[in-house]
């Protein structure tokens, strides 16, 4: 690709844009240009970082002046590496930090590149959250517009459930709002459609009386156990109430001071809780899960939300290399576990995790039809995990995943959730969304992005490629 588009696209910027704009060879562009994923080492032409609507109104007008590549970037953390391109131009979000929380409506206005532990540190100042993600570097843009599953959906729903309205900068570079109201279609499509229909500058969220404290940790066994922790998990989750989330997890015991020194190197598996509820209450529902079959370490305890939220962080840090494979369960068979134990015991890097969610509660009672965030019937979420260091370990482990997800299939349910895809092709997108929802998507696509300017991400593929709105 010639340089000319973007230099003629950073000459038109430059004059007004209040924001940064990084070419190769400038100071803080191999940092702009990192994301989570170790794996995506791309060079963008142009990485333009963004400090306001103005910003990202000018950038993706030049964008589709020049006919750039597009890539957006929120919190940077999907799997995919979506968030950066080669070559292109790069509408950097991350410096729309703002955060405005009205207590007396129980709401917040969120702009597009906060992550989740900016939002709850904000939140809980105010004794409120809404619904996000297990790890707190993650971006809410993302997270929201692919669906949201977190330690709070079973009860409030998910991420974009609690989403009120947004502010969107449209493809043609039109400022608009999208909520029950106003553009209602498109409040549907980000509500599980992804970045497909425009850029959100700024998220309006319900929130929810929560903490400072939750009752939340997990219980550790060895993996031999792993057979009848899984079963018990499977029943233990699906009877349990909206308050508490349960998820299981196959990982490499580190050095960890609650662990047995023994344990360390060794396959172990964990349920983690949490209960977002009265304490006592929570103490009494948890009582079985801590005194079924005596495990190695019990963490449970009152703990700030804060610091459940983050409390993950460490096992997932930026740079390593990732390689997931994910689907839902309708239920945890003998024949899934059977899969999982015998794929988890041939894990081939310690910092690999095997998980599975449980859904369900306020995440099954909206309408299919509500929102594009369509598979409201799963059960479990399941995940493969392969994470690694060393580039020459990719093969080893990337089919490791494909193995592990491969025999888990006989066993799974109907699609996966968006925002664990990786780079897994158009079936897989529409496996995301089922055949009613990606056909309701692709008309949306085809009046806000005929052109597929926002293209870089689990692509819903206008249905008259190249027409004009
Ligand atoms: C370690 C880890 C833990 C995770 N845990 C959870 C979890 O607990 N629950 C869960 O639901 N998900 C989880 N996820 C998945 C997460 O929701 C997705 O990776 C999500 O896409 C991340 O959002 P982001 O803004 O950080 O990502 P980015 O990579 O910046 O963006 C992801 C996609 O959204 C688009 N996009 C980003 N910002 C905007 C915007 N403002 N407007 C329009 N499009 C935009 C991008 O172009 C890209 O296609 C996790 C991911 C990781 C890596």
């Amino acid at each position: 690709m010639t340089d000319e588009p973007v230099t003629a696209a950073l000459a038109e910027l430059a004059p007004d844009f209040r924001g940064e704009l990084l070419r190769p060879g400038d100071g803080g562009y191999d940092a702009a240009r990192r994301v989570w994923n170790g794996m995506i080492d791309r060079r963008p032409g142009l990485i333009a970082r963004c400090t306001g609507v103005g910003d990202v109104q000018a950038a993706i007008r030049v964008a589709r002046e020049q006919r750039l590549l597009v890539a957006v970037r929120g919190g940077g953390h999907n799997v995919a590496g979506n968030a950066v391109c080669d070559d292109g131009l790069v509408i950097d979000l991350s410096p729309l930090k703002g955060i405005f929380v009205d207590p007396s409506s129980r709401t917040a206005r969120v702009q597009g590149g906060v992550t989740l532990g900016e939002l709850d540190r904000e939140t809980q100042r105010f004794g409120l959250a809404t619904t996000g993600g297990l790890i707190s570097t993650t971006g809410v843009a993302g997270l929201t517009l692919g669906g949201g599953l977190g330690w709070l959906a079973r009860k409030f729903g998910t991420a974009c459930d609690n989403l009120l309205s947004a502010q969107v900068v449209t493809p043609a570079g039109e400022i608009v709002t999208a909520s029950e109201s106003e553009n209602p279609d498109l409040f549907w499509g980000l509500r599980g459609g992804g970045g497909n229909f425009g850029i959100v500058t700024t998220f309006e969220y319900r929130l929810h009386r929560v903490g400072p404290e939750v009752l939340a940790g997990a219980v550790f066994h060895p993996l031999e156990r792993g057979e009848a922790v899984l079963r018990f998990f499977h029943d233990f989750a699906r009877e349990a109430p909206d308050e508490l989330t349960a998820i299981a997890q196959v990982f490499t015991a580190g050095p960890a001071p609650f662990l047995p020194p023994e344990t360390e190197g060794r396959r172990l598996v964990a349920i983690g809780v949490c209960w977002a509820g009265d304490l006592d209450e929570g103490e009494r529902v948890l009582a079985p899960l801590r005194s079924s079959g005596s495990p190695l370490a019990d963490v449970i305890g009152p703990i700030p939300y804060t610091a459940l939220q983050s409390g993950s962080d460490p096992a997932f840090p930026a740079g390593r290399h990732n390689y997931w494979k994910s689907s839902y369960l309708n239920e945890i068979s003998d024949g899934a576990i059977a899969a999982a134990l015998e794929y988890a015991e041939r894990m081939p890097s310690p910092y690999s995790v095997f998980y599975v969610e449980h859904l369900e509660g306020a995440i099954r009672r909206v309408s299919p039809e509500e929102t594009a965030f369509a598979h409201r019937d799963a059960a479990f979420d399941f995940n493969a995990l392969a994470v690694w260091e060393d580039p020459s370990d990719t093969d080893e482990n990337v089919a490791w995943a494909r193995g592990f997800w491969e025999a888990m299939q006989p066993h799974a349910g109907r699609g996966v959730y968006v925002n664990n895809l990786g780079v897994e092709g158009q079936d897989r997108v529409r496996e995301a969304y089922g055949e009613a929802t990606y056909a309701r998507l692709a008309a949306l696509k085809d009046r806000f992005d005929p052109e597929n300017l926002l293209r870089l991400n689990q692509n819903v593929e206008p249905s008259r490629a190249g027409a004009v709105a």
